[in-house]
């Protein structure tokens, strides 16, 4: 009786930790995954996938080759992010876009999106009664926070900012970059100040916040890049130009500030629908950690791939 007692209590112990220690259930990959060279030149080993859920969703026009592989730093964020909104709006759903192919490289449409360290993640929507909207692709926000296909909706502060602050927390990942146009940047400043959101917290979001030069401004979804990961020692850090060469920090100060916010031009609206991007990509390759608002990632998504 004692020894079934003992055994029992050390299946029990044995289930505990097993629980304790397993990836949410969405993350179902126990592999080491491994970012290999740069963002927009790289590969990716051992990619992790993110599996949808209750609080996440894949955005319909980007499903096509489930390019939803990242290193697990990248993937756990994400799901992890995602349910933290959902904590605090029970009925937010995040849409995913492209992450990288299984074994990451060259994918489609996007310059970056390589190395497993890239995604792209829809904004929340609201319709004006404040209700979730979930499209199958994502949506241009205009200036005034309505979406320009549709004025009945709107970009939602309240959940856009809890996943920010999320991302930009994560305890294990480092988010590096959370590229948006500067407009949706200083609205979502602005209700974190309104709301009372900590001090520090909103000095890490508007430093990793950044509208990219050299690219599309990402006013229809968030693109997340996440650092090299401790473990892959072949990760490089920042994008590197088409020439091979690095453009070194001397060259990044001489980079113009970022312009004021406006809306998307003509010309912009008709390099995405044409799928020309207006210019290449700024590319220095080092392994240091980028300083802000100094990377160009992809010229990338676009209305019907992004
Ligand atoms: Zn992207």
């Amino acid at each position: 009786m004692r020894h079934r007692l003992g055994s029992l209590v050390v299946a029990l112990a044995a289930f505990t930790v097993a629980v304790a220690h397993a990836a949410p259930a969405s993350v179902k990959s126990h592999k080491p995954s491994k970012s290999i060279g740069a963002p927009n030149h790289g590969r990716l080993e051992g990619g992790v996938h993110l599996e949808s859920g209750p609080h996440l969703r894949v955005v319909g026009a980007y499903a096509v080759g489930d390019a939803r592989f990242g290193v697990r730093e990248l993937v756990e964020a994400i799901d992890h992010a995602a349910r933290e909104v959902r904590k605090r709006f029970p009925d937010a759903v995040l849409g995913v876009g492209h992450l990288s192919h299984k074994d990451g490289g060259e994918i489609e449409r996007h310059h970056s999106h390589e190395s497993g360290r890239d995604a792209d993640l829809a904004f929340y929507l609201t319709d004006v009664a404040g209700r979730p909207v979930a499209r199958d692709r994502f949506m241009t926000i205009l200036p005034n926070g309505i979406a320009a296909a549709d004025s009945h909706v709107r970009f939602d502060d309240g959940r856009n900012w809890a996943l920010v602050s999320a991302l930009v927390s994560d305890p294990k990942a480092r988010v590096t970059h959370i590229f948006a146009v500067n407009y949706l940047r200083t609205r979502l400043l602005a209700y974190a100040a309104r709301v009372g959101a900590p001090a520090a917290l909103r000095a890490k979001v508007a430093e990793v916040m950044m509208q990219p030069h050299h690219a599309l401004p990402h006013d229809d979804h968030f693109h997340v890049r996440v650092a090299c990961p401790a473990n892959s020692e072949q990760c490089i850090e920042w994008p590197i130009s088409s020439t091979g060469k690095s453009k070194g920090p001397a060259a990044l100060a001489k980079t113009k500030p970022p312009k004021q916010p406006k809306p998307p031009t003509k010309k912009l609206l008709r390099a995405r629908s044409t799928g020309h991007p207006s210019v290449q990509p700024l590319a220095p390759a080092t392994s240091a950690p980028p300083p802000a608002a100094s990377i160009a990632p992809a010229p990338e998504p676009l209305p019907s791939g992004a």
